[in-house]
């Protein structure tokens, strides 16, 4: 028997719908347990819900991982290792090993493991844990992981401790260490990841799909790839023909790391890195550019951050707008969790009436399918896109 969290009358509606988190605000009775331990979510009479890990400190009180309300499983070994097995059974269907050796085996909430991220490059596993729950549970989920054949589990927190609940696991090999960087494909292009200085788990894995529908458009044009880190898209536009690609970034190492997998993968082709504020660039560069990828970090990161955010966003697509060729391609992204869709897409509207061309949708966009987005958790759809033509 687990400690009962009671939730409030009426407040049991979003968890009888399996959204699995129960905020502070919704409960009655906490329970007597202590951050991360498992807890049984109860309705105002006692009925079972559901069981979650217990976060006191935060807003989000509790993450439930499992909705069995009858025959409460086991929480052991083997109830977390079917958990990271059905992820990987997923990401086989999903996943050519031939073409691509990098992708997200676990996706938190999407894989019904609140708290937990871990991102495959080759035989190398990169982990973040983001809550105490996990933490307890930890040795199995990585018992798992070795046990589907990968060789090295780097454990990678995030520097700042608010993001991480407590959780006091500390960052670093937890095997033998891989060699750095770690070659690893993506449908068949060749990218070095540095998972330990690399930026999130090391690469933008979630960009895949979206990356090869850049390439679909590239043959013959001028690309911009704005916040291009190491070059995801750049690459994809010169595997598809691009006559020309700027990849700018911030990061100088990011930009370097840009220009010597182009020279690896392309040697004959024309690209060049920037290293730049792409605000600046976008405002001043007098290049006509047939297509524009806009990819930058999350501006809002969180709820309060929104307004400043979207004022950035429709900045940053309005002078794109105003910038590209005519018969351009405007790839746009947002990666903030707390910009929805629908938000995103009227700051895009805002940006294009103020540009003052005519833009039309071609797709809607989002992050590759092994991101996969629990249908009753809406805040996992995290990156949206749009692709857009310009008169
Ligand atoms: N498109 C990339 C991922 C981009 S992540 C890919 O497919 O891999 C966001 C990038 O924006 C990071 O590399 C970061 O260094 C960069 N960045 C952040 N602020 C920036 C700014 N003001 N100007 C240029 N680059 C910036």
């Amino acid at each position: 028997m687990y400690a009962q969290l009671l939730l409030k009358s009426g407040r049991d509606r979003s968890i009888l719908n399996r959204h699995p988190w129960v905020f502070s605000g919704a409960i009655k009775t906490h329970p007597k347990a202590s951050n991360g331990e498992i807890v049984a979510v109860c309705n105002q009479q006692g009925e079972l819900l559901g069981h979650g890990f217990y976060s006191p400190e935060s807003q989000i009180s509790c993450r439930i991982f499992d909705f069995n309300k009858s025959q409460v499983p086991s929480f052991d070994a083997a109830y977390w290792q079917a958990k990271v097995q059905n992820a990987f059974q997923l990401r086989q269907q999903i996943i050519n090993p031939q073409t691509t050796t990098c992708y997200r085996l676990l996706h938190a909430e999407g894989d019904f493991l609140p708290g937990v991220i871990a991102d495959v490059y080759g035989e190398t596993v990169v982990m973040q844990v983001l809550i105490k729950g996990i933490e307890h549970i930890y040795a199995d989920i990585e018992q798992s992981i070795l046990a589907l054949g990968f060789k090295h589990i780097y454990l990678k927190q995030k520097d700042n401790p608010s993001f991480q609940e407590g959780v006091s696991l500390l960052k670093g090999w937890r095997t033998e260490p891989a060699a750095q960087p770690i070659a690893v494909l993506e449908n068949g292009i060749q990218f070095l990841v540095d998972v330990e200085n690399g930026q999130k788990t090391g690469f933008f894995i979630d960009q895949r799909d979206n990356r090869a529908l850049t390439q679909q458009h590239s043959a013959g044009k001028k690309v911009l790839n704005a916040f291009s880190y190491t070059g995801g898209f750049s690459l994809y536009a010169l595997a598809g023909g691009a006559r020309e690609v700027h990849s700018v970034d911030i990061s100088k190492d990011a930009v370097a790391r840009a220009e010597a997998l182009a020279t690896l993968n392309f040697p004959e082709a024309k690209h060049q890195g920037i290293a730049a504020d792409c605000f600046d660039y976008i405002r001043q560069t007098e290049e006509k550019y047939d297509l524009i990828v806009l990819d930058p970090p999350a501006f809002a990161k969180s709820a309060k951050a929104v307004n400043n955010a979207a004022r950035g966003y429709k900045e940053l697509n309005m002078v794109a707008m105003k910038k590209i060729a005519p018969n351009g391609l405007l790839f746009t992204y947002s990666c903030s969790q707390h910009i929805t869709a629908d938000l995103f897409r009227k700051i895009v509207f805002g940006a294009a009436v103020d540009a003052g061309r005519e833009v039309r949708i071609l797709r809607l966009l989002s992050q590759a399918d092994d991101h996969p987005i629990n249908i009753y958790h809406p805040e996992g759809e995290y990156l949206k896109g749009l692709l857009l033509h310009i008169i």
